[in-house]
């Protein structure tokens, strides 16, 4: 079906990731269930735009005002591999190609978005990714409104867009790893130290080629008309309040962005699917599966691992981490993705673990080849902890079902989400940092007890207390007409429409 020419239309532009285009696709919905009366197009790939398809074509209603609509794109014409036009099959090298790349989609975009308008009543809207800001340049020069929707949180997005139009870390004259700085938008009493940055950010200098154009897109998204966070207002305060003293622009937030089926803390195997409506790939398991595998095990018992979407780890700390988790002896779900160094398509090999691995942890352990059914884990009662890099999507997904986390910071920002879910929120221990950090067997075993562990004035205990408290807080933000992130969005949609000239 055709997009209504009397409906206000909002056109979506994410960045060509997992964990951007979920939450997109999740956005579309919200903004769906909040006014029918709405066009929603997004666009994106053609590859994307099929995952998005696919997600789509599984939800229940089917929706009409939803449209897709792909752009052109030849991943070889940009250096890439054929068919890449996602970071899920890049390495992490390469995504930067994917970015600079991103860059080209900025025409068909600009031609689009004039055939919208020569077409529609009333001018579109746009809603684009951080890392998407070109759309801000055509929004300007169309005379049209742009939102810049941010899928990661308020506290990790200031940080890294801070650190990297300052770089302030530079002006330190000693140079040590703890050496604290100031991070602009932050209170003077929140310090950053050195380690906490990701590696690349410890070593660019502002004039390389990667710094100028991170600044550009960074900088491009300050003259949105508003920014829409997928968070919620009461478990970010102080990154809230960091963000919008350092953007200076209206903030809605309007997160979770999951599917509202996972709000409700799950009991077991009745949980039924979620996967259908999502973005992704096809599981490397059945969720029924997956979800038989839990129902085995004692509430709170299981450790689930994941490294998100388009990160990996190296050979010798996935040796460490299989070691580590065979001797804690606790039960996890792990999904594996080959290490860094391996094509991330290539067929799962048994020497990636240690000789033996599988057979000795028998039902100890389940292990998921590249992509796992996340939200039908985490939202099992099974499920006791998360070892994450700390993607903003899998932080929002697992505290939403109260579950405390183990940090694995990888890249992006991830670094910055991890810091504060140890200060502020209490819900997290770091195990290790980055794809070259070594780790111990000890260290994995030893973080996994504590976290586990059940004894009442133990840190495991207070971890998940703060963990329940933050998930009721994430899932009251929901309810409606009450709930603050149900409201952001009634706010969002009104200042649209109201500003909508006819
Ligand atoms: N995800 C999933 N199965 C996997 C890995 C990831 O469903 O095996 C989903 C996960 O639930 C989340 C997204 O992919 O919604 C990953 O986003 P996140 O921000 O956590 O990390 P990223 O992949 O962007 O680094």
């Amino acid at each position: 079906m055709e997009p209504s020419l009397n409906a206000q239309h909002i056109i979506m532009l994410p960045f060509m990731a997992q964990g951007h285009l979920i939450p997109f696709l999740e956005l579309a919905y919200n903004i769906l269930h909040h006014n029918q009366n709405i066009t929603i197009t997004i666009v994106n790939t053609p590859l994307n735009i099929n995952y998005l398809r696919s997600a789509i074509a599984n939800h229940a209603p089917p929706l009409s005002q939803l449209h897709l609509k792909p752009l052109h794109f030849n991943s070889s014409d940009h250096g890439l591999p054929p068919n890449s036009e996602n970071t899920d099959s890049l390495p992490l090298t390469k995504n930067i190609n994917l970015f600079a790349a991103s860059y080209a989609l900025e025409p068909p975009f600009r031609q689009f978005v004039s055939d919208v308008i020569a077409g529609d009543r009333c001018p579109p809207v746009i809603i684009s990714d951080l890392f998407m800001a070109s759309a801000n340049e055509v929004a300007k020069d169309m005379g049209i409104r742009n939102y810049s929707f941010i899928t990661s949180g308020a506290y990790g997005t200031t940080a890294y867009i801070s650190i990297w139009l300052n770089l302030p870390h530079r002006n330190l004259v000693t140079g040590g790893t703890h050496d604290q700085f100031h991070v602009t938008g932050f209170p003077s009493t929140v310090q950053f130290e050195i380690s906490d940055l990701h590696q690349i950010l410890q070593a660019v200098d502002g004039k390389d080629e990667l710094s100028r154009s991170f600044q550009t897109q960074l900088s491009l998204s300050f003259y949105s008309n508003g920014w829409l966070c997928n968070t919620v207002e009461e478990i970010e305060t102080l990154g809230l309040e960091a963000l919008r003293n350092y953007i200076k622009l209206p903030v809605w937030c309007v997160g979770p962005l999951m599917p509202v089926k996972i709000l409700k803390r799950n009991v077991g195997s009745d949980m039924g699917s979620v996967i259908g409506q999502r973005a992704g790939k096809e599981p490397g398991i059945r969720p029924e599966k997956c979800i038989e595998w839990l129902d085995l095990h004692p509430e709170g018992s299981v450790l689930y691992i994941s490294f998100g979407s388009q990160n990996t780890i190296s050979e010798t700390q996935m040796m460490e981490l299989a070691k580590g988790l065979e001797e804690s002896k606790k039960p996890f779900i792990w999904v594996i993705r080959p290490p860094i160094g391996f094509d991330l398509t290539c067929e799962f090999r048994t020497e990636w673990l240690p000789l033996g691995f599988e057979d000795r942890i028998g039902k100890q352990g389940l292990i998921v080849h590249n992509w796992a059914p996340q939200l039908e884990i985490l939202c099992h009662r099974s499920t006791g902890a998360f070892l994450t890099h700390c993607g903003w999507n899998s932080v929002m997904e697992s505290l939403s079902q109260g579950v405390p986390l183990i940090g694995w910071p990888l890249a992006a920002e991830q670094g910055y989400n991890a810091k504060m879910l140890v200060e502020e929120m209490g819900v997290c221990l770091v195990l290790a940092r980055g794809m070259h950090s070594m780790i111990e067997k000890e260290e994995v075993r030893s973080v996994i007890e504590v976290v586990l562990d059940k004894s009442e004035d133990g840190k495991g205990e207070s971890m998940r207390k703060k963990a329940t408290e933050l998930g009721e807080m994430i899932r009251a933000s929901v309810e409606i007409n009450k709930g603050s992130s149900y409201k952001a969005m009634d706010d969002f949609m009104s200042t649209i429409l109201a500003q909508t000239i006819y």
